[in-house]
Parts: structure tokens; sequence; C-alpha cells
């Protein structure tokens, strides 16, 4: 070992040795239909307009701490109860690490079911904590009620996260179920509603019934993916907790004018996500024709489906090499063998992909 290897090893922490990074595959030259991002640009008249409203950017002076501003846009626009606090994210990502970061101890566990958004167990390993995944059912990617009430009373876990829908199945979990969760937990519970403009579903309406919900939302899949701006709805007195781990200009000056504009603009982010809904229809409808194909149902922006008769390994590489990128879950194995998940894209997009995947399962 070198001695830089040493020195490494000897100043980090164990579990951040053991991480692995977080992959993202250069995407340049693809379609890209990877990571359940809205397709389309803005119109030319609304991009002058914002690039007329950023004009009062000052990049010489630090951000709104506060987001003063775009939290009373966010509130009108979500419906986030008066009542309640609001907790604001470069992302979802980091209100993740945010919540994570702020529990007691090294012995509290985090739990969520599974296949799920990676980043819960990825965070939750890089602070050390204890992660327990317990498998959704495998017919339906339902949850598990029976496993999901023993797993809770033997781990207690500090903090459950519920993907609603669930990335990378996109489902919707029963509403009744979650809402059982939420009485039996002796802790926190996450409600993660990233895909929440394509399931038209929420908890937001119901944060006054519960002192232990969460409610979790972000602008990347519904448009705004580059601008990284995440946000939490909760009981104040829990939100004033996390928000002192925040750091105080963590949503920057340009994310903030633009979100505020966005919002402003919310209807053609809204007829945008119709026409990704009517799309989605579509290429369900066409997957579902494919012989050998297992498609399921979603509520999201993407399509999980999986392959019965090929190696999902072999197909991805194929579409890759036909210039159109999808997400390989195979490799992650267990219930998500022979899966692939393709976002939504531009009709054209779709097209592409669908020629490309059926000239591959007929060769
Ligand atoms: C994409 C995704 C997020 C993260 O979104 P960002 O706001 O872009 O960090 C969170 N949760 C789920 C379930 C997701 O699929």
């Amino acid at each position: 070992m070198t001695d830089l290897q040493s020195m490494i090893r000897s100043l980090l922490r164990p579990e951040v040795l053991a991480l692995s990074a977080y992959h993202v595959p250069d995407s340049s030259g693809y379609v890209k239909l990877d990571a359940m991002e809205n397709p389309y640009s803005w119109p030319d008249d609304m991009v002058d307009e914002w690039l007329a409203r950023l004009r009062e950017a000052r990049p010489n002076r630090y951000p709104d701490p506060s987001c003063g501003r775009l939290k009373a846009r966010l509130r009108e626009a979500y419906g986030v109860p008066e009542a309640a606090g609001l907790l604001m994210g470069n992302g979802s990502d980091e209100i993740i690490q945010i919540i994570l970061m702020a529990l007691k101890g090294r012995d509290a566990t985090v739990l969520a079911p599974e296949p799920t958004f990676v980043m819960y167990r990825q965070i939750a390993s890089s602070l050390g904590l204890e992660f327990i995944g317990v498998p959704l059912r495998g017919e339906d990617f339902a949850l598990d009620m029976p496993a999901m009430r023993a797993m809770i009373e033997t781990h207690r876990p500090a903090v459950i996260f519920l993907a609603y829908p669930n990335n990378p199945t996109g489902n919707l979990f029963d509403s009744e179920d979650i809402a059982e969760i939420l009485r039996i937990a002796p802790g926190l519970v996450v409600v993660d509603e990233a895909y929440t403009a394509y399931a038209g579903r929420s908890f937001m309406p119901r944060l006054a019934e519960f002192d232990n919900l969460l409610v979790m939302r972000t602008l990347s899949k519904l448009g705004l993916a580059g601008l990284r701006l995440g946000f939490m709805a909760g009981a104040k007195a829990w939100i004033d907790e996390f928000d002192k781990i925040r750091l105080p200009y963590n949503i920057n000056t340009l994310t903030q004018i633009s979100t505020e504009f966005a919002l402003e603009k919310r209807k053609v982010l809204e007829s945008q996500v119709e026409s990704i809904l009517r799309d989605r229809q579509h290429l369900y409808e066409e997957l579902a024709r494919l012989p050998g194909v297992h498609v399921y149902r979603s509520d999201a922006n993407f399509i999980l489906f999986r392959l019965l008769r090929h190696d999902a390994d072999h197909v991805f590489r194929k579409l890759k090499d036909a210039g159109i990128l999808i997400k390989n879950l195979h490799s992650s194995g267990g219930r998500l063998a022979g899966c692939l998940r393709v976002t939504v894209g531009t009709p054209e997009e779709n097209q592409r992909f669908l020629t490309a995947l059926a000239e591959t399962l007929a060769s």
C-alpha cells in the first residue's frame, strides 16, 4: 500500500470506503431515455421571457437563503397546507441526505421496500446507518404488508421511505397500506412523490392527519431536472429541525429565479405532461404487443418491462449500439432480473426505441 492509500484508509470512515460511486453513464449523442427527464424544451418566446427575467440575477450577491418568494409560489402551486413547514433541497436527493444526517446515533435504522430508488440505501450506507430493504410482492410490486409489519416491528426504523409512485417499478402503492404504515411506524415516514405530476395522487392533503408524515417532491421529473430543486412539506416542528443542517445557500440564485418563472408558466409544463401521458399509453400498448415482453403498468413517466426469453444485458447493449440509452436493471438482480426501464420520450424517440427493440428481439 502506498502512503497515500494508507492515509486514505486511516482518515475515512469504512462505510465511505466500501461505497461504490453512483454511476451516471455518458449519454452524449444518444437518444436519452434513461433518466426520467421531460424530453421537451420551452417555446422560443418563453425562453426569451426567461432570459429577460434572469437579468435581475445578481451573481455577486448570495442567494436568498430562505427562498422566500419561491416558497410562496410552491405553496400556492402545490397546495401545501398553511400549517406545514417547507424544507428546500438541491434536488430531493439532498433532502434525503439532510433527513438521514439528522438522525440520532449510528444505530438508527432506515427501511424501504425494494426494489426502489437506490439513493435511500446509498445515502444511508454512506452515513453508516443500517438499511433494511423489504422485498415488494413479486407479481405486482405491491407492498408486502405482512413482511412490512414484521420488519417494522423487529427493526423499529427511524425513517421509512415510500416512493409514490415507486421507481423503478412505476406503480403507486395502495394508499390504505401507506396509511397503515404511517399508523404503525415508530418513526418518520417519507412519502417521496417525485412523479406526482404523472400520477395525480398525493399525500400532501393528508399532512394534518399524521405527525410523522413528510411529503417530498422534486421538479426534476416534471421538466426542471437541470435546475436541481426539491422540497419537503411536513409538521413545522420537524422541518425547523432539518432546516438547521441545510446549508444556508443550497438553492442558488439562478435556480430560484428560474423555478419561480417556470411555476408562473406552469400551463406549458402541464401540457407537456399531458402529451407524455398520452405517449406513455401508446408506448405501453406497443411494448405489450412485442413477443416475449412483459410490460408493467406505470403511474410515472417511465415504463418497466421484463424480457421473458431474451438476455436483458444483450438487448440493452444492442439498443445502445443503435444509439438508444435506457436503464438496465437486470444487473441489480433479484426481482428485477430480466428488467429494463425506458423513460417516455418524444413520439419520435419512442418510435426509434420501439423499432430498435423489435429488431433486436427478432434477430
Ligand atoms: C429521481 C428521483 C428522486 C431525485 O430527484 P432529484 O430531485 O432530481 O434529486 C427522488 N426520488 C425518486 C423516487 C426519484 O425517482
